[in-house]
């Protein structure tokens, strides 16, 4: 689309409308003036044939016809007409060849209301004339005619003024047009578009720039969202890179050792196992990793996801995690108060709902003291599915709780390394939580231990 040009646009109907006013306002002017000028002309006539009715009135009928034309009127016409219309006498004509004046309007207006005006183009002397008539005394008339400018003929003496005036007010309009157009135009072109809302602007285009503000503030966020993400990302990278080198450096150690011959025979078993248990940490490292790219690519719990017990989760993760358990000694009380398991429903990937439940009991029996105890709950209130994990270790001290759930975050370095932790099991909690619509926390558990709290939507229907 071809773009239109407000200044032009702006500058052309200013200038046009400006000059049409002047045209507008110069033919009214003219109008009245042509109007003044009659009646000026009309007044002076009529005057001066009054003054010519009250001399003729003083004379006798016959002297009359002398005394006019020794008047000296010698820049009007004038006519005097007998009481029968023939005309006694003409400045102008020879009255024996005129004819009878009595229709003439301005001598029937006279001889009707004793004085009155016409004008019109003489038939005798074929001129535009005023006259002015007035009756004597004894029924004749006096009249003087004067030439009178045409209205055309007045526009044209007019025309050279009107000319000057024109040219004038061409350039006073396009000056003050341009001057206008500037004025108005400047709000749009002072627009900072960076800060859109500083400064002046019209009213009207405040929704235009709540939009500019809008989109840049919108723009300036998501630029730094993407600025944040990358450094996140490339922190983590270079986190897993750093995690993957310990095992690798301790494997290709030992392994060297055994090549090299330099581990007796009765030492390799024990050697092979300790090159297992990294490789074992490698394995779940690169695992948790792999999980967490999924959830960061998103889309790993679709809206249309199957129901899931959530007790029949925490039966099977128990089941995994019970050499664990036995090992430590630790006393279990999974689903002691567990809900029906109509009460444990959620909608989601069941594989995740199970890492997650791993994950947090995996911990629990990792961080509690040798003995202690550990113990799942799970309630439904309202429209929302709670999982708890208690245990009775050392707890997450206040300022950690928000922390723990950062990737690679560690309370406690060796204590985690030493039990095979990655660092990555809580991150993976809260995005698979927050996956299902979910949050989680931790809380001091009544055992003065951890106490982790998953809340779901349950599902519904
Ligand atoms: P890790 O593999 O190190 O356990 P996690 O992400 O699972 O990584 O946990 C992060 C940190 O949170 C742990 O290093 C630990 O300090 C703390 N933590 C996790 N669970 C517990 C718990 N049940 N009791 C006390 N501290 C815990």
């Amino acid at each position: 689309m071809p773009r239109k040009n407000l200044s032009r646009r702006l500058f052309l109907e200013l200038f046009f409308f400006a000059v049409g006013a002047a045209l507008v306002i110069a033919a009214l002017i003219t109008a009245v003036s042509y109007q003044t000028y009659e009646k000026d002309m009309t007044d002076s006539l009529l005057s001066r044939v009054e003054a010519v009715a009250s001399a003729l009135n003083q004379v006798d009928a016959d002297y009359r016809v002398r005394d006019l034309s020794t008047l000296a009127v010698n820049d009007v016409r004038c006519t005097l007409v007998g009481g029968d219309g023939t005309v006694l006498y003409d400045s102008e004509a020879d009255p024996s060849t005129m004819e009878n004046h009595n229709g003439r309007p301005e001598i029937e207006g006279a001889r009707a209301n004793g004085e009155s005006t016409s004008s019109r183009t003489s038939s005798t002397v074929g001129e535009d004339l005023m006259f002015a008539a007035v009756a004597l005394d004894d029924g004749q008339v006096v009249r003087l005619g004067e030439e009178k400018r045409s209205f055309p003929a007045f526009v044209g003496s007019m025309l050279p003024a009107m000319a000057v005036g024109t040219i004038a007010e061409l350039v006073v309009a396009y000056l003050i047009a341009r001057l206008l157009v500037r004025r108005i135009v400047k709000p749009f072109d002072a627009i900072d578009l960076q800060h859109p809302s500083v400064g002046s602007y019209y009213e009207e285009m405040q929704p235009l720039v709540d939009r500019i503000d809008e989109q840049r503030r919108q723009l300036v966020k998501s630029n730094e969202e993407l600025r944040r993400a990358a450094n996140l990302r490339r922190e983590f990278t270079g986190n897993v890179s750093h995690e993957m080198k310990t095992p690798l450096q301790v494997i290709g150690g030992y392994a060297e050792l055994m090549e090299n011959g330099m581990v007796p025979p009765s030492d390799v078993k024990h050697f092979a196992g300790l090159i297992l248990t990294e490789s074992r940490a490698m394995r779940s490292l690169v695992d948790d990793v792999l999980t967490l790219s999924h959830l960061d690519e998103g889309n790993m719990v679709g809206d249309d996801a199957p129901l899931v017990d959530l007790s029949q989760v925490v039966i099977r993760v128990s089941v995994r995690l019970r050499p664990k358990f036995e090992e430590k000694h630790l006393s279990t009380q999974l689903l002691e108060e567990s809900a029906h398991s109509e009460e444990a429903l959620v909608r989601g990937n069941e594989a995740l709902l199970e890492q997650l439940v791993y994950n947090l009991l995996d911990n629990a029996a990792r961080y509690s003291v040798d003995g202690g105890r550990v113990r799942v709950r799970i309630a439904r209130t309202g429209d929302t599915v709670t999982l708890a994990v208690d245990d009775d270790g050392p707890g997450v001290e206040e300022e950690y709780r928000e922390r723990i759930f950062e990737r690679f975050f560690r309370v406690d370095e060796s204590r985690s390394r030493e039990t095979g932790g990655t660092g990555l099991g809580l991150a993976i909690v809260k995005h698979a939580a927050e996956a299902h619509g979910g949050t989680v926390h931790v809380e001091e558990s009544e055992w003065g231990g951890a106490s982790f709290v998953v809340e779901l939507p349950a599902a519904v229907g």
